[in-house]
């Protein structure tokens, strides 16, 4: 991996919303990591530490108030010009947790999946279109007749498969799906993520998992950044992750993880986490190398703790 570039490249990026003249809230704060190509960078932290606001600065929805994106060798941080904004548009796709809510309910599905094509001009004919839903659909194991029917007339889990085809007919290099699954019940997730596992394959896209735990975050990434309050803590592949998480608020994180075997899953201890009682000053801390690609913020008498709890 180490000489293959980077698809996307978040460097120290902060993004801030100033909310009143006294107070500005730090959503993003100093966040930096990589996805290549046809990968999966899982980013996990609860509800309010910046997640979204992560995906929408790497799309571009917002300008970053400090930090570097690059996009497939394009600088992208700062007002992009024409071409940038529709390379953007077209090779960064986003799957959203709710379809209902981002799924036009007074148009077809067929359209709501052409949309892109048709904004973007990409093809032609009409004919052309409808072939293209249809090869998408088909992809995403809906029936070609579904073309002609509306949002609402699916369930939840379809619904996601219409979220999945937009968003894959553009061909993207990167797809980013934030929260896509959280909404779906727990077996129903399972199929979405099988899916797009299977898609990964065939495409050679890359994602950015999105999700607020870690449980399905695990069967589809490669690499796994734990996110609180707008800091990435941790960050590292997948078995550096599960197998020796270092930071505090991870080891919660896995803590949480319901295991599917009875016994186990009685011996289950969730560990929390309060950051306010901690001591930990995410201000003060500085990325540190455990291996590999395993980093973790923390102060050296930090990581010198949490190093010797985890031999
Ligand atoms: P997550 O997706 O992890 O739940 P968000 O990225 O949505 O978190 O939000 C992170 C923090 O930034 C929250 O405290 C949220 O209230 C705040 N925030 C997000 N967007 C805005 C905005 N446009 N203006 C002000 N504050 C915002
Ligand atoms: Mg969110």
């Amino acid at each position: 991996m180490e000489d293959k570039k980077p698809l996307l490249k978040v460097k120290n990026l902060k993004q801030y919303f100033r909310t009143s003249s006294k107070y500005t809230v730090k959503a993003v704060d100093d966040v930096s990591f990589d996805i290549y190509p046809g990968e999966t960078y899982g980013l996990v932290g609860e509800s309010g530490s910046g997640k979204s606001t992560i995906g929408r600065s790497v799309i571009r929805l917002y300008t970053p108030t400090a930090g570097s994106l690059t996009f497939d060798g394009r600088d992208i941080t700062d007002k992009l010009s024409k071409d940038d904004m529709n390379y953007v548009r077209t090779n960064m796709q986003m799957i959203f947790q709710d379809p209902m809510a981002s799924l036009n309910p007074r148009k077809k599905v067929g359209e709501i999946i052409a949309e892109g094509l048709v904004i973007h001009g990409i093809c032609a004919t009409k004919a052309e279109r409808t072939k293209m839903v249809e090869r998408i659909l088909d992809k995403v194991g809906l029936a070609p007749e579904h073309i002609d029917r509306y949002p609402h007339q699916f369930s939840g889990g379809q619904r996601q498969r219409v979220g999945i085809a937009r968003a894959l007919i553009m061909n993207p290099k990167l797809i980013i799906a934030d929260e896509c699954i959280s909404a779906l019940d727990v077996s129903i997730q399972a199929q979405v993520v099988n899916l797009m596992k299977d898609i990964q394959k065939e495409t050679g896209t890359a994602y950015l998992f999105i999700a607020h735990d870690l449980s399905m975050v695990k069967y589809i990434s490669s690499r796994i950044g734990v996110l609180h309050q707008g800091h990435l803590v941790e960050t590292g592949t997948t078995e550096e992750i599960f197998s020796r998480a270092i930071h505090p608020y991870t080891q919660s994180l896995l803590s949480a993880i319901p295991r599917p075997n009875p016994i186990l899953e009685k011996l289950r201890v969730a560990k929390t986490y309060d950051y306010a009682t901690s001591g930990i000053d995410y201000d003060k801390g500085s990325k540190h190398l455990v291996e590999g690609t395993h980093y973790v913020l923390g102060t050296d008498k930090e990581m010198e703790q949490w190093m010797a709890n985890n031999p």
